[in-house]
């Protein structure tokens, strides 16, 4: 039989992994990246559950555990900076003590990239510009000016996908607005913060310090109520900083420090709070996987361990199901439970940790005094191991 030829777009978490997956299928696999090299930025973020199998079967997670970052404790603050509670991490996120891991974004990007850096064809710097589908395959056309024809193409390339607006059309039918907006950077770790995070709160807004084990800088998080989301500022970084400025005027604690911060930041990644569903992940020969697919936002803290599923989902489909058609249809029965499920997440947890009201944040504040005092461990969510993968 032919090999059979895949282009997926975007080498940040689910790109990779299914990269890695399809390579060892014996798939030729070409992975595109818009930007000129892996990009390793980010916030912490969480593997449990079931994506903590994806990783030991692929051979990472005693890497992983070396990165995993332990963090020890959260502290609330209110408006002045005043103490309202302080507590276990897994008391709020349903992580398992010993078993989940918390590692920075850039470390998993990385031990992903160098699974796949000697098998896969990796393109930087470059995406895709058109996509034309026949009976054959993919013609498509780069920005660069290639042009090739692949058998089937993966949009990996996240909330925004390009890919998605290719094959499904404009991001808004599937786009479902939380209510929040983010901007994340980091700044020097002049605090002597370590294995924590300190969360600061006023209704609609809040500012987090986190520092991801003992290192010397922090990530510092600045997230807003709004109700509709600013389009105007997606494409313009002078704009999102003028708007969370704006948002955070006046603002006490060590807000105005960070605003400050921020407006130097390299490194600001600013976004929606946003869920994508699709009633379907594939159009002919193309498919979604990871945030372009089924984005939980953070407020589930999902989002990397559903792009590691999904990933190992969409390649044993693959692999599986010699006609695509058959092969696409079973990554959705089989994986769209365990989504839905987790997105369904976003009401629970960290979602109630950005109340909008005064009432809604004594409420919070009285339900993290609880927490502080319950021991954390018989919190486990049942969604984060709701699905038993295939065999590789
Ligand atoms: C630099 C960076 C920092 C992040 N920081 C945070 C954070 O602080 N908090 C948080 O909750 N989530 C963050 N995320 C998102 C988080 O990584 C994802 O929610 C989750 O891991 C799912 O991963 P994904 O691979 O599906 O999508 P993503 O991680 O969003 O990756 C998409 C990839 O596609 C690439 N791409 C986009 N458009 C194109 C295109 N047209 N052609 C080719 N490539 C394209 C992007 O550069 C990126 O590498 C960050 C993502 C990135 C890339």
């Amino acid at each position: 039989m032919n090999v059979r030829t895949v282009l997926i777009s975007g080498a940040s978490i689910a790109g990779p992994a299914l990269a890695f997956w399809l390579q060892r299928y014996g798939f030729a696999v070409t992975l595109v990246e818009k930007s000129g090299s892996p990009r390793t930025g980010g916030y912490p973020i969480d593997i449990r559950g079931t994506a903590l199998e994806v990783v030991r079967r692929m051979g990472i997670l005693p890497r992983l555990r070396a990165a995993h970052v332990d963090t020890r404790r959260m502290t609330f603050l209110d408006a002045d900076g005043i103490e309202v509670a302080s507590l276990d991490p897994r008391a709020l996120d349903g992580g398992v003590a010993g078993q989940d891991l918390e590692v920075r974004r850039g470390d998993l990007a990385t031990a992903l990239h160098a699974g796949i850096r000697d098998d896969v064809e990796l393109l930087f710097g470059d995406s895709i510009d058109t996509l034309h589908q026949s009976e054959h395959g993919v013609d498509v056309a780069f920005r660069g000016g290639g042009r090739r024809t692949f058998d089937l193409v993966i949009g990996a390339d996240g909330l925004h996908s390009h890919t998605r607006r290719l094959a499904f059309g404009p991001e808004e039918p599937f786009h479902h607005y939380l209510g929040y907006c983010f901007a994340g950077f980091t700044v020097p770790n002049t605090f002597g913060l370590a294995h924590e995070g300190v969360l600061w709160s006023t209704p609609g807004r809040a500012a987090a310090l986190y520092a991801a084990g003992d290192s010397d800088e922090l990530h510092a998080l600045l997230t807003f109520a709004r109700p509709q989301p600013p389009h105007s500022a997606f494409r313009d970084p002078r704009a999102q900083r003028d708007l969370v400025a704006g948002v955070f005027a006046g603002a006490g604690w060590e807000v105005p420090g960070m605003l400050a911060a921020m407006r130097d930041a390299d490194d600001l990644f600013f976004d929606v709070v946003s869920q994508i569903r699709m009633p379907r992940w594939s159009a002919g020969r193309v498919a979604l996987v990871g945030d372009a697919a089924y984005a939980p936002s953070f407020l589930t803290g999902q989002g990397s361990s559903l792009a590691l599923v999904g990933a190992y989902m969409l390649a044993a489909s693959l692999a599986a199901h010699p006609d695509h058609a058959a092969a696409f249809a079973a990554y959705e029965r089989d994986t769209r439970p365990f989504v839905t499920e987790n997105q369904a997440q976003v009401g629970t947890g960290d979602a109630a940790l950005f109340p909008t009201t005064p009432e809604a944040l004594e409420r919070r504040n009285t339900m993290l005094r609880t927490l502080a005092t319950t021991p954390a461990a018989a919190r486990e969510r049942p969604a984060h191991s709701s699905l038993t993968l295939p065999a590789a």
